[in-house]
């Protein structure tokens, strides 16, 4: 049993506490403010195991697993996966041999259920499509999406039941050391907390964490991202798109990258177009930059306009209403971060979640339990239920960042 402080409430670190006290460690959650104040709740919040690296598809399998039977491990939830799965198109450009390669890979990586689709399947199955320049796709039904605030809120009441302390509204301010070591961390209340191990799962503000322990700069970048919201579709839409089949529609990715997906009555579109690094802090999250809102001409109407070459349906929906915004914090090879500082002996670092944080969760608190147990880096480990391996050097803090994910959106 170790001491195991866990600083940052968002899924990654909830989901760790959760794991790191099932295994029976002393855990102290710290959160700055509430559960969920980073990324993880403005969030997109889709998941799918389509990667390009096999132990990212592996470990996005457990996750899919992990959630589709989220009420069994959590029986005092509810359910907060819809999988309606990820069809991300392709066009004529796109190097369609790659595409059936990757395709491969996943399926003999074990991801069975993703197929290859030439355009005549995508009318077939999606007659509201407009394929124009499309020229096939891959698609898995077992993507979908999550219901965020479910995952970090009853999560972490699981945590306390098994005995985990979560405190929240209070940030952690300072580190003490000893020697190579971490001591203690100390609190905005001044409150101090001991530990043998702590774990750096603070999102986009990874590098102040690391400072204040003394820890190495870690390869992050902070970028800003937006999603727009439009109104709901119209019963009678011309488009062949009725409400059953709103409710349905998969998480679709236009070849450009634009992606649309629904959210309740509302179409949730993305576009991470022009990544640019933010200067980002706990108060600025919300902050939407000018030319980056829901009037006209605004980025807002771009997203909408390259969505809408797909989904026509989305010209009746009515006005953009909303745009909502939060931060990536990014690596270079867009894989995260996992492992022991160096610097500090006991700190890890389970940061660099590169936009696909949230989906990765289940997983990364596999990779942190086990780093944890371990009390060093390790080279690989077995997924359960016979998943397979898992490459942890691909996740490394010193890895070359040369084996990119090519898988991003
Ligand atoms: C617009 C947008 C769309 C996205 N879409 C998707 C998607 O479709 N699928 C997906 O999987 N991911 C998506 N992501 C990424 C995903 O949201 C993140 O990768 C994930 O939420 C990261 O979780 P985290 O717990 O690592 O970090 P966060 O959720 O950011 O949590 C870090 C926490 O640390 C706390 N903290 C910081 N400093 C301190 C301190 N000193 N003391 C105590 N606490 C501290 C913060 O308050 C915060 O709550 C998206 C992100 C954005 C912004």
């Amino acid at each position: 049993m170790k001491r195991v402080v866990v600083i940052g409430g968002g899924v990654t670190g909830v989901l760790s506490a959760w794991e790191l006290v099932r295994a029976g460690h002393e855990v102290t959650l710290i959160e700055a403010r509430a559960l969920g104040n980073g990324a993880s709740s403005r969030s997109a919040a889709g998941i799918r195991a389509q990667f390009g690296v096999p132990s990212t598809v592996r470990g996005l399998v457990y996750a899919e697993r992990f959630f589709e039977t989220w009420t069994e491990r959590f029986p005092q939830s509810q359910p907060c996966f819809k999988q309606n799965g990820y069809l991300f198109l392709k066009s004529y450009q796109d190097d369609l041999d790659a595409v059936r390669e990757l395709v491969r890979m996943q399926r003999e990586t074990g991801l069975a259920e993703v197929e290859f689709l030439d355009k005549a399947e995508i009318d077939e199955r999606w007659p509201y499509l407009d394929t124009t320049g499309v020229a096939a796709a891959t698609w898995c039904l077992r993507d979908g999406f999550l219901l965020p605030p479910i995952i970090y809120q009853d999560a972490a009441e699981a945590a306390r039941a098994l005995g985990a302390t979560v405190v929240q509204n209070d940030a952690v301010v300072g580190a003490e050391r000893s020697g190579p070591r971490a001591a203690a961390v100390t609190l905005a209340s001044g409150r101090r907390v001991e530990a043998d191990v702590f774990v750096n799962a603070t999102g986009f503000l990874a590098n102040a964490t690391s400072k204040l322990f003394g820890g190495r700069e870690l390869p992050i970048t902070v970028e800003r991202r937006y999603l727009y919201f439009l109104a709901g579709l119209k019963a009678d839409s011309d488009w062949g798109l009725g409400l059953e089949d709103f409710a349905r529609l998969p998480m679709t990715i236009t070849p450009a990258g634009a992606y649309g997906r629904p959210e309740n009555t509302q179409l949730m579109m993305g576009w991470l177009q022009f990544p640019k690094p933010a200067e980002a802090t706990l108060d600025n999250q919300d902050e939407v930059e000018p030319g980056f809102g829901v009037g006209m001409g605004d980025y807002g109407a771009a997203v909408r306009k390259e969505v809408t070459q797909v989904l026509p349906a989305a010209q009746d929906m009515g006005r953009l209403t909303a745009v909502t915004t939060g931060f990536y914090d990014t690596t270079p090879d867009h894989n995260p971060l996992f492992g022991y500082d160096g610097r500090v002996e006991n700190l890890v670092h389970a940061v660099g979640m590169s936009g696909h944080g949230l989906m990765h969760s289940p997983f990364s608190a596999l990779i942190v339990a086990e780093l944890v147990a371990r009390g060093a880096d390790i080279a690989s480990f077995e997924l359960p239920d016979g998943i397979g391996p898992v490459d942890l050097a691909i996740y490394g803090l010193d890895r070359a960042f040369d084996r990119h994910e090519g898988l991003v959106i």
